[in-house]
């Protein structure tokens, strides 16, 4: 969507907040695919109350993107403005066990600086892709640990008040792939309680991760990570592989050679060929399986 009003974008840029215009979110996704759009910049926290006031008072409906590693975004000229968080330098902090995390912040290179100041716990989770905002959103995980773990508090700006609230750990439900937070809630930063470790010891569990990834996973290609999550006591890739999936493709999107629920852009692939190869190979483990699963990449539709 293209902001045009000239006395919104007056506003916006008083708020100090960036305003691109017209952009290819293709290039802000890790599977490389979604139209064009507007998208904002936030530097200052304390500007996002004014400036979600300000678009819902022009009518203009916006989403937030982290680092785009989890979402399928609609082709062409898509019906939102984006919303970013600007990365903050330095964006983690230290107070004994406690590490107060922006979330623009990377993921993989807040264990790495948290594992620098033998701080650990959250090993598994390097190789995940994105933000620290995104993996909040997410609760991303990976080998037996979750982020939702180590969260103590999280600020973020309600869009239901309006106004930026900080939660404490224990008013967030944090599960398989899901949080009790709104979905129009924008969390700005994180307190995290990590575990204190020798660096040697991190950096031997990160090895591990990073192999068991490297061995199971086409990193090198253009992906989402997994399509689906996991039925209750089951394996989406498993059931996937066993219908001999691997390889099937609509279009350019493909069910990965190595890992059958990683759906990748093998070439120029649209957000339709990703949701018709999705409504296939669900449809498929439905009628041999009599399971319906769930999506966990967070698909962008336009209501
Ligand atoms: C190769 C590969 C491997 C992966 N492996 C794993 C894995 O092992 N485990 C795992 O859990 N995931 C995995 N993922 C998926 C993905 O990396 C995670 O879900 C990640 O946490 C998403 O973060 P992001 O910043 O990219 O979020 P995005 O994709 O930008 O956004 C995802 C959702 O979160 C919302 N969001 C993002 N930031 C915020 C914020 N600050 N406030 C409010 N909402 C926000 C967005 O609106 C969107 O709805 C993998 C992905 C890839 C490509």
């Amino acid at each position: 969507m293209r902001i045009n009003d000239s006395k919104l974008i007056a506003a916006i840029d008083a708020l100090g907040v960036d305003h691109k215009v017209g952009v290819s979110l293709a290039q802000k996704t890790s599977l490389e695919i979604g139209g064009t759009s507007d998208i904002l910049v936030i530097h200052r926290h304390e500007t996002l109350p004014e400036l979600v006031h300000l678009l819902k008072q022009e009518g203009v409906p916006h989403r937030f993107l982290g680092g785009g590693s989890n979402v399928l975004l609609p082709d062409g000229e898509l019906p939102w403005v984006v919303l970013q968080l600007a990365r903050q330098d330095p964006d983690v902090r230290f107070e004994g066990n406690n590490v107060y995390v922006d979330c623009a912040a990377d993921l993989g290179r807040t264990v790495t600086t948290c594992a620098k100041h033998d701080l650990g716990g959250m090993e598994g989770l390097i190789g995940v892709p994105g933000s620290i905002g995104g993996a909040l959103r997410m609760n991303a995980g990976a080998y037996g640990t979750q982020i939702g773990t180590y969260v103590r508090e999280v600020k973020i700006f309600r869009a239901a008040s309006g106004r930026i609230e900080t939660l404490t750990g224990n008013e967030i439900n944090f599960e398989y792939r899901h949080t009790s937070f709104a979905p129009d809630d924008i969390m700005l930063s994180v307190r995290l309680e990590l575990l204190s470790k020798p660096y040697s010891e991190i950096l031997q569990g990160i090895r591990i991760c990073n192999e068991k990834r490297r061995a199971s996973q086409p990193l090198n290609q253009k992906s989402a990570g997994c399509i689906f999550k996991n039925p209750p006591g089951g394996s989406a890739g498993r059931m996937i592989d066993e219908l001999g999936l691997k390889g099937h493709s609509v279009g350019d999107a493909r069910v990965s050679d190595r890992h059958a629920n990683f759906f990748i852009n093998a070439g120029h692939a649209t957000s339709a060929d990703m949701l018709a190869l999705i409504a296939d190979v669900r449809r498929r483990v439905r009628e041999k399986y009599g399971v319906e699963l769930e999506e966990e990449v967070i698909v962008w539709k336009a209501q």
